[in-house]
């Protein structure tokens, strides 16, 4: 059958460690992997469905750091965010908006204005918080994503990675934001001592990302929410402290991190588990008829973090 994608000759490719380099691991999970099948039903979105079928996970045997291994190669990921198109993403509208003045107070705590940056920025609901208090600037790969925040907020989003983007001077921001990003990069520690580079000296990196050595990762195994097909790196306090150090930041906060979202949506994140737990769940929030009504979680396996780059105050 024809196909607009170019043949997956070699889909996946081996790596090494991306935090020391070493290539000696231990297998943590193991699932079947279907990169391209994947990205066609939506892997690379927020709110996929796609949670198993996550492929090999491994431990770095030198570091602890944990990733998944082999991968798709970097330019066809790059390729699967590009074309990400995400309508269910907005249908949490008002949630998204609150998730994201929790993350600008704990910001607040440290920076209380001046120039800040988000990488990943999405639809733009975090950076319309920001700007209140902050001169703001975007980065965010989807073309569709960035439409929507000029559309719905006035922003203007560039469509570019980290990496590649050129457009900002190193030393120009007080804050540099990742929310949801890390473990989506096929190399963080660059995007980590790309973000410090762009900073301040004493500026800071505030990212969110789920916390692999937590007690539900722990004991939910290869069942665990975090584990899916777009996550490439699985960090814990351990493996972020080493990637901050290196890359020239200090840690000064580590914490869970709890959201809001409807009822209705938290049920639909359950649907790789028993069909009977998801069913009666449903039942009963139709029952109560509180679908649409909104209710903070906080699981303890997500961390927020704020780290200080090194050489001011
Ligand atoms: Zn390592």
């Amino acid at each position: 059958m024809a196909s607009d994608r170019p043949a997956a000759t070699e889909p996946l490719e081996e790596i090494p460690c991306n935090l020391c380099g070493g290539r000696r691991a231990r297998l943590l999970h193991e699932r079947p992997y279907q990169p391209y099948l994947a990205q066609e039903e939506g892997a690379f979105t927020a709110t996929t469905d796609e949670f198993q079928n996550y492929g090999r996970i491994v431990r770095c045997l030198d570091c602890g750091l944990a990733y998944t291994n082999p991968r798709p190669k970097i330019a066809d990921i790059a390729a699967g965010y590009a074309a990400c198109v995400d309508e269910t993403y907005l249908s949490e509208s008002t949630s998204r908006s609150i998730n994201s003045h929790f993350s600008l107070n704990t910001v607040k705590r440290f920076v209380r204005s001046g120039r800040l940056l988000e990488v990943g920025a999405s639809t733009g609901y975090f950076l319309n918080a920001a700007r209140v208090d902050y001169e703001v600037a975007g980065l965010e790969p989807s073309e569709w994503a960035c439409r929507i925040a000029r559309e719905r907020f006035g922003l203007e989003v560039h469509p570019e990675t980290l990496e590649s983007s050129r457009r900002f001077v190193p030393g120009s921001f007080d804050v540099v934001a990742m929310i949801d990003v890390i473990e989506h990069l096929p190399d963080p520690r660059a995007a980590v001592c790309r973000a410090a580079e762009l900073l301040r000296p004493g500026g800071l990196l505030y990212f969110v990302t789920p916390d692999i050595g937590s007690l539900s990762a722990r004991m939910l195994g290869g069942y665990w929410w975090g584990l899916r097909p777009a996550h490439l790196y699985y960090l814990d306090q351990s493996t972020i402290g080493k990637m901050l150090d290196s890359a020239g930041l200090e840690m000064v906060l580590i914490k869970s991190f709890g959201r809001i979202f409807s009822y209705g949506y938290w049920v639909s994140r359950l649907k790789h588990y028993p069909p009977w737990i998801c069913g009666s769940l449903r039942w009963m929030i139709r029952w109560l008829d509180i679908g649409d009504k909104l209710l903070y979680l906080d699981t303890r396996d997500s961390v927020e973090i704020c780290a200080r780059k090194r050489g001011g105050s």
